[in-house]
Order: structure tokens, then C-alpha cells, then sequence
């Protein structure tokens, strides 16, 4: 052996040696989950990152659940930590407007601010911007498809709520989301909720139990196709162009 190769090798043993611990203890890859054949839902969580995140977070990584959360720019400004983390968790990202106006009621250039801040706030923080938007309350119209459009991103609204801002009760946010949990079902949460939060590994551990994967809402939508600027679940009197 050259003397070269043998100084090379030895590098090659001292960075494997010196590599940290979690790279070498990575999961194997597992394959993507496909809804199309398995019962998916996508739990989605809006308003945050919330002040108890870091304890959602810590449940859905014990359970090896994903979420999507449709975040608030001027939260993800003081809470940039869990935002990162989300990413690093394998979990889904989306705008939820920065603080949380009726876009219904505002000008279109007020709108995209909005949006245009949230987006650079995520970047900040993560590294990446989401590629779903979900307008405060859940209202749409033409002007807020538009921008949407811009931002080359769907509006992901729901199919079904767990009225966890209104009752507030552990109890009845398990029975609302397990009553509402079908296939593909993009059921809305809060994680600012702190009930939803101490909810949430009953509701996991049953959903999982009934034979759920708990997916991110782009895995749940993968069959839709839908184009920037699309509403899904299509709202009443609305149609996708
Ligand atoms: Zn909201």
C-alpha cells in the first residue's frame, strides 16, 4: 500500500470515528406512505408554532406521526426553534397568513405582505418555504386564489374540526377528532390549544390502533393534482379553474 493511500485511509478512519453519533444512528430510509393503498389521515394544526409545540413535537416523534402545520409569521419570528425542528421531524409546512387577518375583508397587495412575510420568516428559520397556504379562518375568495397562485401554492383547507378552541376539554377533543377521523380525512387543530396538546397521544395511539397513518395533508392530497391557487376540500359555490 502507497504511502498515500495509507495516509488516506487513515483519514477516512478518523472521520468515521469523529462522525457524531446521530448520523451514524440514522433510521434506515422507510418508504413513502402510499394513501392510495393504506388509510391515511393528516392532522393539521394552525396558529402556531404555539407556545406548547415542543410537547406536540416530542409526541408525534415518539409515535412516528407526521403533522402539518399551518404557521403564523409572526410566531414563527419569536418561536423560530420548533420551526426547525418541524422541518428536521419530517413534518409539512404552510402559510397561515403573519398575524392572522380576515383576508376576505383585505386589499390583494395586503394580502401577499402577509403572505410574502410569513414565507421569508419560515426561510429564516428553516431553511425552506411552504407550498400550502391556508387563509386565516378558512375563508377564500378570487383575490386570495390569486395570491396563492403567485406563491405557487393550493389552499388547503378541511374536511373536519376538533373544535378543541371551543370546548378546550381533553375528553372532547379525543371523542370530536376520533367521531370526525375517516380516510383522508384533514382534520384542523390547534396547537396553541393546551388540551389538544395533552389530547394528543391518546388520539394518536387510537388512531393508529383503528389502522390510520398519520401523514402530512400533501400525502393525502397526492391524488388530487391540484394547481397553484386550488381550494381543496373545494368550498361551497367554488370552483377550481
Ligand atoms: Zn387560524
Amino acid at each position: 500500500m502507497s504511502r498515500q493511500v495509507s495516509s488516506l485511509l487513515a483519514i477516512a478512519v478518523v472521520c468515521v470515528t469523529l462522525a457524531p453519533a446521530p448520523a451514524l444512528a440514522a433510521a434506515p430510509k422507510k418508504a413513502p406512505v402510499d394513501c392510495s393503498k393504506v388509510k391515511c389521515i393528516a392532522l393539521t394544526f394552525d396558529d402556531g408554532p404555539g407556545q406548547y409545540a415542543g410537547t406536540l413535537l416530542d409526541t408525534l416523534k415518539k409515535y412516528n406521526a407526521k403533522a402539518t402545520f399551518f404557521l403564523e409569521g409572526q410566531y414563527v419570528k419569536s418561536r423560530p426553534a420548533f420551526v426547525k425542528r418541524m422541518v428536521a421531524e419530517g413534518h409539512e409546512l404552510g402559510n397561515h397568513s403573519y398575524t392572522h387577518p380576515d383576508f376576505t375583508k383585505k386589499e390583494i397587495w395586503d394580502i401577499r405582505a402577509e403572505v410574502k412575510k410569513t414565507q421569508d420568516e419560515v426561510k429564516k428559520a428553516a431553511g425552506v418555504e411552504p407550498k400550502l397556504m391556508r387563509p386565516p379562518y378558512g375563508l377564500t375568495n378570487l383575490p386570495i386564489s390569486d395570491v396563492a397562485t403567485e406563491f405557487g401554492m393550493p389552499i388547503i383547507l378541511w374536511t373536519a374540526g376538533s373544535e378543541d378552541w371551543a370546548s378546550k376539554d381533553v375528553e372532547k377533543i379525543k371523542k370530536q377528532t376520533m367521531a370526525v377521523a375517516k380516510q383522508d380525512s384533514i382534520i384542523l387543530m390547534h396547537d396553541w390549544v393546551k388540551q389538544t396538546v395533552e389530547a394528543m397521544p391518546a388520539i394518536v395511539q387510537s388512531l393508529q390502533k383503528k389502522g390510520y397513518h398519520l401523514v402530512t395533508v400533501s400525502d393525502v392530497i397526492k391524488g388530487e393534482e391540484l394547481k397553484p391557487g386550488d381550494a381543496f376540500p373545494v368550498p361551497q359555490g367554488w370552483s377550481n379553474q
